[in-house]
């Protein structure tokens, strides 16, 4: 064991020189990024229970769903008849017993002894009496009154091998050396706007709080100051651009722009003219665009990304249009070109798949300098692409390229002029949450539907329904229409008995779709083959599309009017809405069905998609359930992560906090004041990223 420094303890202090921990436990508190004093402080409780929401034991009934605190009075292990081992305890408390049970879990008989005090939640059910069937529990330890001091209880987040009860014990342990060292950094101006505690007494109210009120108000200290620091960097980072990225100056001389209007088949929504409006705000002055376009599958993010390519071409400019995939770019080339055709503007191709004399004549026409529309895939990024005069590039469902492509694109304007930039997404987030994760972009969203447009018809189908489901799939078919089927997984996996699709591709054909035209797509296929049985299906060749989530982006075949998805507990929901938004496109009514006997959460979470026809809606709840990580993915590396905040949740004080970041940083850009010089140090140390951003001289 390290020895221990001379010196009182502070906040600097590494755990393992911390009372109660020795090197195994130091790695594991490392597992939680815990690596100083400090940390431990900051690891703050996720979640409260309050002994008012605790109930006696005696009052449980079958059927509850309840929160109880016990002292166990038995343990052991039962074997059954499945041979799946059964862990159970008899707890007990003041006013009575009661057995819980954890099946399969026989290892709790390490974790768990008699005399333990254990919290626990979860239904009441009836075998051989009455039984809790525990969704989570919390073991408190030994003696403990289940109340921390106060009535509210503070639940860490604790990794395998290092409980809760330990974790609350070091916290316990430490506190009062602690918490006099504690010093706030954020000027107290900064702490009335937001209306939330010091630090010291915020990290006091969320390890003991009186009431679960101020643990609240004290954990709002800690997410306001996350929420702050990631404003105050992405608002930095925004300026600093403006500052030194200069763009092209575009003149809004309304030639093009202006016939396409005259010559579009429709009115442009209301949430048009608005992005439309700041498009071209951005794309007229003197710093370089750089916007983000949101709206939901069919919000008409092509059209608007048209009127800035007009713009920019009626300035003399090239515009590149990238989509994610060959058979994306190949449509929008059409769709465009329908479109432009009264202007008698034609989009050039530009993929992998072209001809090397249908690329040498691109190439040509690009290196011209004329003004013109390439649309294409990476490939517009690639060598052997030059623009001779770039001045706007679109990217097309923009999370799915890496930050590379992006700004591969983004680099190919010539000179000191980079050409602008416009990014479009589909999976819609709320505005204050956009500018959270990507506060260092402007966001246009498209939050209205263009009229006329039939809702999609959603619900979800039990097992029993199956049958009922094809033959209603097969009347459509009949009646000459096309459906998708879409399973989870492309082969059986071992342990989950999955139907596959390709499993369930031979049971169709040979069953409920016999005799129809089917076609199997899957993540196994090269892209040609992806890319060829999609031709084949939109050209109407192929009557239902079985397929995993591999069609889940893009494709538009007007006259798909159902989409079926197997195991949808299997989604996520932003996942299953792209999916619906495959189908109605055209003008006959669609169907989407969930299909699958699913648990009662699984059917509670699904209840979004029936209900809810709204991508921001779905996102929205997508978000709260999942959080952020998923919804990014993988690719959207330079989203803040958070500790504390959830910016979902924390919207409100995320709305605060940018307006505060905003007023800090037109007065001191450099946060150099002596007021806020402490606070920039803060975000200096917590963040790589500050000590570029803030250099001073
Ligand atoms: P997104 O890319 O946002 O999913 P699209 O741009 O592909 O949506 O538009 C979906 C469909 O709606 C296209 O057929 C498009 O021509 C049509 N559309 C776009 N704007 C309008 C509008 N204002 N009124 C009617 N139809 C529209
Ligand atoms: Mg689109």
């Amino acid at each position: 064991m390290s020895p221990r420094p001379a010196g009182r303890l502070t906040l600097e202090t590494p755990v393992t020189y911390l009372t109660g921990v020795g090197p195994r436990r130091a790695e594991l508190l490392k597992r939680l990024n815990i690596f100083t004093a400090r940390d431990l402080l900051l690891h703050i409780p996720h979640r409260y229970e309050d002994a008012s929401t605790v109930r006696p034991i005696a009052s449980l009934r079958v059927g509850d769903d309840a929160t109880v605190i016990g002292t166990v009075i038995s343990t052991g292990i039962l074997p059954t008849r499945k041979g799946l081992r059964v862990f159970q305890a008899v707890v007990q408390d003041a006013s009575g017993l009661i057995e819980v049970s954890w099946p399969g879990q026989p290892w709790l008989d390490r974790q768990i002894a008699k005399e333990d005090v254990l919290l626990l939640s979860g239904p009441v059910r009836f075998f051989h009496g009455r039984q809790l069937a525990p969704r989570e529990f919390v073991n408190l330890g030994t003696g403990a009154d289940g109340t921390s001091g106060g009535r509210v209880l503070a639940v860490y987040g604790a990794t395998e091998g290092l409980s809760v009860k330990v974790l609350r014990g070091l916290v316990e342990a430490h506190l009062d050396v602690l918490l006099p060292q504690v010093e706030e950094y954020l000027p107290p101006a900064v702490l009335a706007a937001a209306g939330v505690p010091a630090l010291r007494d915020a990290l006091a109210a969320v390890h003991r709080p009186a009431s679960v009120a101020a643990a609240l108000e004290g954990r709002a200290r800690l997410a306001f100051e996350e929420l702050l620091f990631v404003h105050l960097l992405q608002r930095r980072a925004h300026l600093l651009a403006r500052e030194t990225r200069a763009g092209i100056r575009f003149e809004n001389r309304r030639e093009l722009t202006s016939r396409f209007r005259e010559v579009l088949p429709f009115a442009l929504t209301g949430a048009q003219v608005r992005s439309i409006r700041e498009i071209v705000a951005d794309m007229t002055a003197p710093t370089r665009m750089h916007r983000l376009l949101q709206g939901d599958v069919g919000a008409g993010k092509t059209v608007v990304a048209l009127f800035a390519a007009l713009l920019a071409m009626e300035n003399g400019a090239q515009v590149a249009f990238m989509a994610p995939t060959e058979l994306l770019a190949e449509q929008h080339a059409q769709t465009i070109d329908r479109l432009l055709a009264p202007l008698g503007i034609v989009p050039v191709l530009i993929t992998g798949s072209r001809s090397a004399a249908e690329r040498r004549l691109a190439a040509t026409r690009l290196a011209s300098g004329e003004p013109c529309l390439a649309v294409g895939t990476h490939a517009l990024v690639q060598e052997g692409t030059r623009f001779a005069r770039l001045g706007l590039a679109i990217i097309d469902e923009q999370h799915r390229f890496g930050v590379d492509q992006r700004k591969a694109l983004a680099e190919r304007g010539l000179g000191p002029e980079r050409p602008d930039v416009l990014l479009m997404s589909a999976t819609p987030i709320p505005r204050s949450l956009a500018l959270t994760m990507y506060g260092d972009l402007d966001v246009s969203v498209l939050d209205e539907r263009p009229p006329g447009r039939q809702p999609v018809t959603t619900a979800l189908r039990p097992e029993s329904a199956r049958a009922r489901v094809f033959a209603f799939l097969r009347r459509q078919v009949e009646a000459g229409r096309q459906a998708y089927v879409v399973y989870p997984l492309v082969e059986d996996s071992e342990k989950v008995a999955l139907k596959a699709a390709t499993t369930a591709f031979d049971e169709l054909s040979a069953g409920p779709l016999a005799g129809l035209r089917l076609a199997l797509l899957h993540g196994r296929l090269s892209a040609e083959e992806k890319d060829a049985v999609m031709r084949r299906f939109r050209d109407g060749a192929v009557d239902v599309l079985v397929a995993t989530t591999v069609i889940e982006v893009g494709i538009d075949v007007p006259n798909a009017t159902v989409m079926l998805i197997e195991h949808p507990e299997r989604f996520g929901l932003s996942q299953l809405h792209q999916l619906r938004g495959r189908v109605g496109r055209g003008a006959a009514e669609s169907f989407c069905i969930l299909l699958g006997d699913v648990g009662p959460e699984a059917a509670e979470r699904l209840q979004v998609i029936v209900d809810s026809d709204d991508g921001f809606v779905v996102a929205r709840a997508d978000l709260a359930l999942r959080g952020m990580g998923d919804l990014f993915g993988e690719r959207q590396s330079g989203v803040p992560t958070f500790r504390v905040a959830d910016p979902l949740r924390d919207e409100a004080l995320s709305e605060v906090a940018r307006g505060v970041a905003e007023r800090i940083l037109a007065e001191d850009p450099l946060l150099a004041l002596p007021a806020h010089r402490r606070m920039g140090e803060m975000l200096r140390r917590g963040y790589g990223r500050a000590l570029e951003l803030f250099r001073v001289g």
